[in-house]
């Protein structure tokens, strides 16, 4: 026949509709919408040579997409990565005993901009100012949207129009398209690269300066490492350097730690460190060490933050109050001496042995439900992730399973694609589960997704064994 002849056979988009009905709990919109798109790649596939399907198939597609387009397409998943800060997979988890907080704030009226004690205006910086300043001994604080927009405001009130120096080993580019030269053009000021990508002395800084400087920044190397002959100015020396010009430093610290960590060799300094060394102003995000929300803090001397709050750009990086209503209790966290308790602090402090305890238990249920696989449990590491702390790893304990090439595929998308998306690595030939990254009670749906993936994977590749979703879900890395 031909593709014309064929393409009339292709039912009518209403035909399809009355044919499916209601579907519970899914809106009619996505029963049309299901049905439009199936049926325009049903049409796609009968002018590429493939046959029409018949109705059933066809109304059996259109139910799978409606009820794929009826869920959040934002939804929840296992990280069985062992990546704790995994930007793809939204960074830090936050504690669930704050959420009823969350909920009342968000749902409700709150005080965001309103003083009750005096019944007027108030500002929303207030709720977390004093709190963070404390924490990390700075004269001051505010909150911004995210990091990014930190370092864009406080270069803008800082140096637009004037020169910014920088060390050539700090032209950092942390992904997403943030970068050091790129956001400084953006601010109005002048980027002056001092230094070699390995080497910057202080005489580098000390030669760049003259009447145009408005500041020395320095950048934390958050996501690679240089080893080998290399050399940086500490703190101490470019405060001292530049408070000899009256000029200010600042630093974007990135990641930004309240607590002290060493792991594998490797110590982050913590804010209060950099504030004490006399660093003007710094900012770090929320949602990375610090164990909370997407946010930019920034602490530093109180001239500074208070001109930073009246420069224009505030108000376009203002953060909101569901970010603040969630910030302020981690912080009150921390100051009740209670930060290990967060999240994100209990799994980088997770003993390797307790993981592996929880490895063994997954194997054995595993084994009894899918018999017959090549299961393991392996000695490996965990990684802090999201451009914090670069390379460095925690010991951990991993369930693998071996599987053959095109099977070993066909169950890695079955378990990002299933009901319960879970996240694997893959390496040599096996998935490997790392479950300093599940919460206990995702140890259950964990192990159904797995039982489940790993019988669809036995059927063949994947594709047509599983709710088709209508669009690519791009393999998450864990870039920053
Ligand atoms: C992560 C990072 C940023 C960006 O922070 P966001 O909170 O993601 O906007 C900026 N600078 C450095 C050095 C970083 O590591």
């Amino acid at each position: 026949m031909s593709d014309d002849g064929r393409l009339r056979q292709i039912p009518a988009v209403q035909t399809v509709i009355r044919g499916i009905g209601d579907i519970p709990g899914v809106a009619s919109t996505w029963v049309h919408t299901g049905a439009r798109q199936v049926l325009a790649e049903i049409r796609q596939g009968v002018r590429q040579g493939h046959p029409v399907p018949d109705l059933d198939e066809i109304m059996g597609r259109v139910r799978a997409r409606a009820r794929d387009l009826a869920r959040p397409h934002l939804r929840s998943v296992i990280n069985a990565t062992g990546v704790m800060i995994h930007t793809n997979l939204g960074r830090a988890p936050l504690p669930m005993e704050m959420m009823a907080h969350l909920g009342a704030i968000a749902t409700q009226y709150s005080t965001l901009e309103y003083r009750l004690e005096q019944g007027v205006r108030g500002s929303r910086h207030e709720h977390v100012a004093g709190l963070l300043a404390e924490l990390v001994g700075a004269e001051a604080a505010m909150v911004v949207n995210n990091n990014a927009a930190a370092v864009l405001l406080a270069l803008s009130t800082l140096a637009a129009g004037k020169e910014v120096v920088v060390s050539r080993g700090e032209l950092v580019e942390i992904g997403g398209s943030f970068r050091i030269p790129d956001v400084m053009a953006l601010s109005g000021a002048r980027l002056v690269e001092v230094g070699a990508t390995n080497k910057t002395h202080d005489y580098d800084y000390a030669r760049a300066i003259n009447e145009e400087t408005a500041l020395l920044l320095k950048v934390h190397q958050s996501n690679f490492r240089q080893i080998g002959f290399v050399d940086s100015v500490d703190r101490a020396t470019l405060t001292a350097l530049a408070h000899s010009h009256q000029l200010p430093v600042m630093e974007d610290l990135g990641s930004g730690v309240l607590l002290p960590i060493r792991l594998d060799g490797w110590e982050e300094p913590t804010v209060q460190q950099v504030v004490e060394a006399g660093v003007d102003v710094t900012t770090f995000s929320g949602d990375k060490l610090l164990g909370g929300p997407q946010a930019g803090l920034v602490v530093g001397r109180r001239d500074i933050v208070e001109r930073m709050k009246k420069h224009p750009l505030a108000r376009a990086v203002r953060v909101d109050k569901m970010t603040l209503a969630v910030l302020e209790l981690v912080l009150r966290q921390y100051r009740e001496g209670r930060g290990e308790q967060l999240p994100l602090w209990q799994m980088i402090r997770m003993p390797a042995e307790g993981i592996k305890v929880r490895a063994e238990a997954l194997r054995d249920a595993l084994g009894v439900q899918a018999p017959g696989l090549v299961l393991d449990i392996e000695p490996d590491w965990s990684e802090i992730g999201g451009g914090s702390m670069p390379g460095t790893r925690v010991p951990s304990w991993v369930l693998t399973v071996a599987l053959p090439t095109d099977r070993l595929t066909a169950v890695e998308e079955a378990l990002r694609r299933g009901t319960v998306p879970v996240v694997v690595r893959v390496k040599g030939g096996k998935l490997v589960i790392d479950l300093r990254t599940v919460f206990p009670e995702q140890e259950r749906p964990l192990l159904n997704a797995l039982v489940e993936a790993i019988q669809r994977g036995h059927q063949g590749s994947g594709e047509g064994h599983h709710e088709d979703t209508g669009y690519d879900q791009a393999g998450a890395g864990h870039g920053h």
